[in-house]
């Protein structure tokens, strides 16, 4: 094993180092910017390592000015010349420099970002990384990645003269600081990284060890060296993946514990009868096959897939109340506390009519009802739950839990699912998603369950027209919406959320809401909603809108999965393009919920190009979710396909089953390869696999798994 190359650590030498340090007490770090961190998901040693640049500059050679291409993303170096923001009336603020060094002169442009000016003193060194483009005969580089060039040396070493990573950030945690501490950890600790794949499959797949493909993934001398380090983490997340999900599987088929439903769906019954519809066909027969899986010895694993608007949740809560109807307990568990809010709203009337005692968990109710609630589970007084991540927290230990459905599941990971059997409980699971399931996705994150498909709408659902709107129609739009919530109609106005920038996003709401209430929407019964907002507030807020004393909701993709209030029947999404076309169609299925006919604009801005146009029409054209899904597969790569506030896929760091279909299958082998020379996971390779898989699984499921 390499020695670690140099000793920075308080002295500790390598081998009382671990992966699991906390990254607090590392050299540079504290107790501040530890918080910081893990904002970013990290908080030990092993997830900073694996905390992957999201991409890097070459700054190896630099392009002079004078020689900058267009349409490919070039780097050069610059001084700041001149600095300048403007807001021409009615539209977005522009930052706008003039770069230069011997060669030449360039302008760069921000749209939207006035605070940038602050940075962009005149004399200031910066690397600038973007796409040259041409714009009424001038050289510009539009919303580029820059950074300022700073004076001290070891940060020249690190971000400049070779190949830099450029990594996600979070407030307080700059570029600059996170390579100089990836640099210092990667010297401290590649000693202690092991190697976790087995020795088999390195050889096999000729595979780079496991410390070297992480300095790699951070430090890379050349692209083609962190091209095979990418592909070993890879293989590593989808051996792993198809490894747990394949045990999961076979453990769940021999599960004794799990408790037969083979209940008359009595209950059930008289639930469906008190609805104001008759089922569809299509759940009707979804719900025969949940009646045969939690009636059999193997129990439900079942993913149910169907389109926004197909009508999951009733199917939903039928299951629920047959594990009831067993006596057992139930639980559904739902992305966002909106959303938890809002189905337990809906479902009590039921519930209470059907004499089912039930209870909302989330995160954010008050200690004592959240005491209240965690003790009606744990002595069964509560039968049937519906709440957050909240509740498969480690402070949350149900009587017997029977059934458990994950609502809108594409924020749910494996390790959720298998957090699922623990305490001896091994529930009935069914998901739903209304984000259909390629085939090469659905073999390696949901290995685990059975599909089952909705494919028919209810009679009800009220078409929804789709129209792009250009900022020249803008303001007859509002005069629509207000006209429309003069009549009772609501309309939601979205604004985009991005992670890394959350903070700008938010102001965007804000700001909107503001212009809005003073200018086109004037008098218009108006209201705001946004992530950062209390609980309470956002439930105050939703319930205002839902009986109509808020009329325009200004919002932010808090709103995205699920929200359901009948009378609205206009979304207007700002920003389209930052969108993934799924994503859109979720957005628009919150509206013409109610048989009134409903609307989606899609206001696009002054800088389309034809191929955002091309993607946004797709929308105009196709109302058919998995259609939508296709064409957006089709035109953005599997890449982005998930959306783009959400990278990838949940459990995956790098790896991309849809793109990687490959390296799946390749992987899907070796873990059968594996199981089966030694399926007790005994050998020395096997006891690697133990160790890994320990992170994701309890040892007590292993065991359980392998027996
Ligand atoms: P999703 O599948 O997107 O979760 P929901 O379950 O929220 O959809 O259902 C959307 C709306 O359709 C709800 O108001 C629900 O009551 C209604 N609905 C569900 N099934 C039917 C049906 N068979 N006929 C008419 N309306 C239905
Ligand atoms: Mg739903």
């Amino acid at each position: 094993m390499p020695q670690a190359a140099s000793s920075s650590n308080r002295g500790s030498s390598a081998k009382e180092r671990s992966l699991v340090d906390v990254c607090q007490y590392l050299k540079g770090v504290g107790p501040a910017k530890a918080t910081r961190l893990r904002n970013l998901g990290i908080s030990n040693v092993n997830e900073l390592l694996t905390h992957f640049p999201r991409k890097y500059f070459d700054r190896r050679n630099l392009t002079p000015i004078a020689e900058i291409p267009t349409g490919i993303e070039t780097t050069f170096v610059g001084q700041v010349l001149t600095s300048s923001n403007r807001r021409p009336r009615g539209r977005r603020n522009i930052v706008t420099a003039a770069i230069g060094d011997d060669t030449g002169v360039i302008q760069v442009v921000w749209f939207n970002q006035p605070y940038l000016l602050k940075h962009l003193k005149p004399g200031r060194e910066m690397i600038v990384s973007g796409e040259l483009r041409h714009f009424r005969g001038q050289r510009q580089v539009v919303n580029p990645d820059f950074e300022l060039v700073g004076e001290d040396l070891d940060e020249q070493l690190i971000s400049g003269g070779r190949i830099v990573p450029v990594y996600p950030l979070t407030q307080g945690v700059t570029q600059r600081y996170l390579r100089e501490l990836m640099m210092r950890v990667l010297n401290d600790y590649s000693g202690v990284i092991e190697e976790n794949l087995p020795s088999s499959v390195v050889t096999e797949l000729n595979l780079p060890e496991r410390s070297e493909a992480i300095r790699a993934m951070h430090f890379p001398d050349d692209m083609e060296l962190r091209d095979r380090a990418l592909m070993r983490i890879k293989v590593e997340e989808l051996f792993y993946m198809q490894l747990i999900l394949t045990l999961l599987r076979r453990n769940r088929a021999n599960d004794t514990r799990r408790r037969r439903l083979d209940v008359p769906f009595e209950l059930a019954g008289r639930f469906i009868d008190k609805l104001p519809f008759e089922l569809t066909g299509a759940q009707r027969a979804v719900l025969d096959q949940i009646k045969r899986d939690v009636s059999s010895s193997r129990g439900m694993n079942r993913l149910l897939q169907g389109d926004v608007g197909s009508g999951k949740t009733v199917v939903a809560c039928a299951a629920l109340l047959a594990a009831v109807e067993g006596g057992a307990q139930a639980a559904m568990m739902v992305p966002t506390e909106i959303l938890a809010l809002q189905h337990y709203k809906t479902l009590t009337p039921y519930l209470d009519a059907l004499g089912v005692r039930s209870a909302c968990l989330i995160g954010s109710l008050k200690p004592a009802d959240k005491r209240r609630v965690h003790a009606g589970i744990a002595d069964g007084s509560i039968q049937l739950v519906v709440g957050t991540h909240a509740l498969i927290q480690s402070d949350v230990s149900f009587k017997d839990l029977g059934l458990i459905v994950i609502d809108e599941q594409h924020r749910f990971g494996v390790r959720q699912r298998a957090a699922l059997v623990r305490d001896g409980q091994s529930p009935h699971l069914l998901v739903m998603t209304a984000t259909p399931i390629p085939r090469t996705l659905a073999l390696c994150a949901y290995a685990d369950l059975d599909l089952s498909v909705i494919d028919e709408m209810p009679a009800t659902r009220a078409a929804i027209t789709t129209r792009l709107v250009p900022p020249a129609k803008r303001p007859a739009m509002y005069d629509y919406i207000r006209q429309r919530q003069e009549e009772g109609e609501q309309s939601y106005l979205l604004y985009p959320v991005i992670e890394e920038t959350e903070k700008q996003d938010l102001e965007a709401a804000e700001s909107a809401y503001e212009e809005l209430s003073k200018g086109p929407l004037k008098g218009a019964r108006l209201g705001l909603l946004h992530g950062r907002m209390s609980m309470a507030d956002k439930d105050r807020m939703m319930t205002l809108f839902s009986n109509g004393d808020v009329r325009v909701l200004v919002t932010t993709t808090v709103v995205e999965v699920g929200v359901h209030v009948p009378s609205a029947t206009i979304m207007a999404v700002h920003h389209p393009e930052r969108f993934g076309l799924s994503q859109l169609h979720q957005l628009r299925g919150r509206v013409g919920r109610g048989g009134r006919e409903g609307y989606c604009f899609l206001l696009t801005g002054e800088n389309v190009g034809p191929e955002t146009m091309e993607r946004l029409e797709v929308l105009v054209n196709q109302s058919d979710g998995f259609r939508i899904a296709e064409e957006d597969l089709r035109i953005r790569g599997p890449g982005e396909f998930l959306g783009t506030r959400q990278h990838g896929v949940p459990g995956f760091k790098v790896a991309n089953p849809l793109s990687d279909q490959r390296l799946v299958e390749i992987t899907g082998q070796k873990v059968r390869q594996m199981l089966e020379e030694d399926p007790g996971l005994a050998t020395s390779d096997g006891k690697r696999c133990r160790r890994h898989i320990r992170a994701v699984v309890t040892e007590d499921m292993i065991t359980q798994m392998t027996a």
